[in-house]
C-alpha cells in the first residue's frame, strides 16, 4: 500500500541513491560526491572510492525513496498518487515518471555506445532482454557543470580521410580497399556514398582483432576512434543531446544528464560490458558534421534577475530547464509545469515558502494537510546544494524560493504540453 505524502506546498524532499562505477571520479573531486555530502550530512565521503552517477528517480536499479514517507520509494509513491505526476504525463506515459534525471562524474573515458529507437528498442528488449531490459528508447542530454569532454557522432569525412591519410597503422588496420574507398568517397557530393564509405571504414576498425589493435595502437584499444568520431569540448552550461543511433562517449568532466527511464546501452570498446558491435554498427547515424554543430542551444529568457535556459529536445520523455537567480535577487517564484518536476539544488542557498497560490485537479492529491517540517522543503526550509525534491504537476503552484542565493538554478522536467501534438514535459530542476 501506498502512503500518502501530503506536502503544502506540492514539493517533498528526496533521498537519492548514487553508482561507485569505476570510471567515477574519485572522492571529493567528484560532483556527485560533492552534491551527496551537502544533501545530506550523514553520508561520509571515502576519498579512495569512485562517485560516479547521482540517481533521481524512478528507475529500479537504483530507486530515490522520500525520507517524510519513511523511506517510501518514489516509485511507489507514484504508483499510488498518479495524479501527482499531471494528467498529460500519466495518461501518456502510463502512470509511470517518464524520466531519469543524474549528476555524472567522470574521471575516465566510458564506453562507446549508442541508444536504440522506440521502435528498435521493443526488436532488442524481445530478442535478447538479458542484455537489453527494457523495451524503452534512451535519448539523452547532458548538461556541462565543469569542462566536459566526450565523443559525438561522426566527423566530416574531409577530417577522417586526412587522418587516415596521415596515419598508416589506421590503414593497416581499416585495410587498402576500405581506405580506398574513404579516399575516393572524399570527394564525392553524394550523401549517401559517404555515409557507406565511413560505415564501411568504421565496421573494419571496430571488427578488427584486438591483437592487430593492440599492436598498431598499443596502451590505447579503442582509442582509434577518435579519428573517426568528433571530440567534443563542453564548458559550463553547454550542453549536447544523444538522439537515437547517435555514437558517443564520455570522457571526462562532470555533468547533469536527464533521459528516457531506461537502460538501454548498445557498447562497442571501451568496457568490460556486453558488447554488441554488429547492433551498434547497423543502427549508427553515420552522417558527419563538425563537433561544434553537435552542441544543443537553449532557448534563453531573462527576466528581474532570472536567467531561464530551458532545453527541450523533440522528445516527449524530459525537457530540463536551467535558472539562474542574481545574487541580488532577494526572492524567486517556480512555477511548476503539467508534469511532476526533480529539483536539484547545484549552488547557492535559499528558502522555500509554501504560497500556494492555486492547485488545479492534477496537483489535489499530495496536496494539504502535511504538519511537521520533516524533510519538507516547503515552509522555510533552508535548501541548499545537493538537496533534491520533488515538484508535483500543478498549473500554479507559487512555490517561492527567497533568500541568499547566488549563482544558477537549473530546471529539468518532462517536455512541455504545448498545444496540439505537442510533448509532455516532465523534469527536473536544478539550481547551481
Ligand atoms: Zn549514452
Amino acid at each position: 500500500m501506498s502512503r500518502q505524502v501530503q506536502a503544502p506546498c506540492g514539493v517533498f524532499e528526496l533521498n537519492c541513491a548514487y553508482q561507485n562505477y569505476a570510471w567515477g571520479k574519485v572522492g571529493s573531486s567528484s560532483e556527485v560526491a560533492k552534491l551527496l555530502k551537502s544533501g545530506n550530512a550523514s553520508v561520509s565521503i571515502e576519498e579512495q572510492t569512485p562517485y560516479a552517477e547521482l540517481w533521481m528517480g524512478t528507475h529500479p536499479s537504483a530507486p530515490s525513496t522520500i525520507p517524510m514517507a519513511d523511506g517510501q520509494s518514489l516509485a511507489d509513491w507514484v504508483q499510488g498518487n498518479p495524479d501527482g505526476l499531471g494528467k498529460p504525463v500519466r495518461e501518456r506515459f502510463g502512470g509511470a515518471l517518464p524520466f531519469l534525471f543524474k549528476v555524472l562524474s567522470v574521471q575516465k573515458s566510458l564506453s562507446i555506445q549508442a541508444h536504440p529507437s522506440k521502435a528498435h528498442a521493443e526488436e532488442l528488449h524481445k530478442r535478447d532482454p538479458t542484455n537489453y531490459r527494457d523495451p524503452n528508447h534512451k535519448p539523452e542530454m547532458a548538461i556541462a557543470l565543469t569542462n566536459f569532454t566526450g565523443l559525438c557522432g561522426f566527423r566530416p569525412i574531409q577530417e577522417i580521410v586526412a587522418f587516415v591519410d596521415n596515419i598508416s597503422q589506421l590503414q593497416t588496420v581499416i585495410g587498402a580497399d576500405k581506405t580506398a574507398g574513404l579516399m575516393s568517397a572524399g570527394s564525392s557530393d553524394n550523401p549517401d556514398v559517404v555515409r557507406e564509405a565511413i560505415a564501411e571504414a568504421f565496421g573494419a576498425l571496430m571488427r578488427q582483432n584486438k591483437d592487430i589493435l593492440d599492436r598498431e595502437f598499443p596502451g590505447d584499444v579503442g582509442g582509434f576512434s577518435v579519428f573517426f568520431l568528433n571530440v567534443i569540448h563542453l564548458k559550463k552550461g553547454e550542453a549536447i543531446f544523444l538522439e537515437a543511433n547517435l555514437p558517443h562517449a564520455y570522457l571526462s568532466g562532470d555533468c547533469m544528464e536527464c533521459m528516457a527511464c531506461s537502460d538501454n546501452v548498445v557498447r562497442a570498446g571501451l568496457t568490460p560490458k556486453f558488447i554488441d558491435t554488429e547492433t551498434l554498427l547497423q543502427m549508427l547515424n553515420y552522417t558527419g558534421k563538425p563537433a561544434e554543430d553537435n552542441k544543443y542551444q537553449p532557448s534563453v529568457f531573462k527576466e528581474n534577475g532570472v536567467t531561464i535556459r530551458r532545453f527541450t529536445p523533440p522528445i516527449a520523455d524530459f525537457s530540463v530547464t536551467e535558472i539562474l537567480v542574481d545574487a541580488a535577487q532577494t526572492s524567486f517564484n517556480l512555477q511548476t509545469m503539467d508534469s511532476a518536476s526533480i529539483i536539484i539544488c547545484i549552488a547557492g542557498s535559499g528558502t522555500l515558502n509554501g504560497g500556494i497560490k492555486k492547485y488545479s485537479d492534477v496537483v489535489v492529491v499530495g496536496v494539504g494537510r502535511m504538519v511537521g517540517d520533516g524533510g519538507v522543503v516547503c515552509s522555510d526550509d533552508v535548501v541548499g546544494a545537493g538537496d533534491v525534491g520533488v515538484v508535483i504537476a500543478g498549473d500554479v503552484v507559487g512555490v517561492v524560493i527567497a533568500g541568499d542565493m547566488g549563482g544558477v538554478i537549473s530546471v529539468g522536467s518532462a517536455g512541455d504540453m504545448v498545444g496540439a501534438g505537442g510533448v509532455v514535459g516532465a523534469g527536473g530542476i536544478v539550481w547551481t
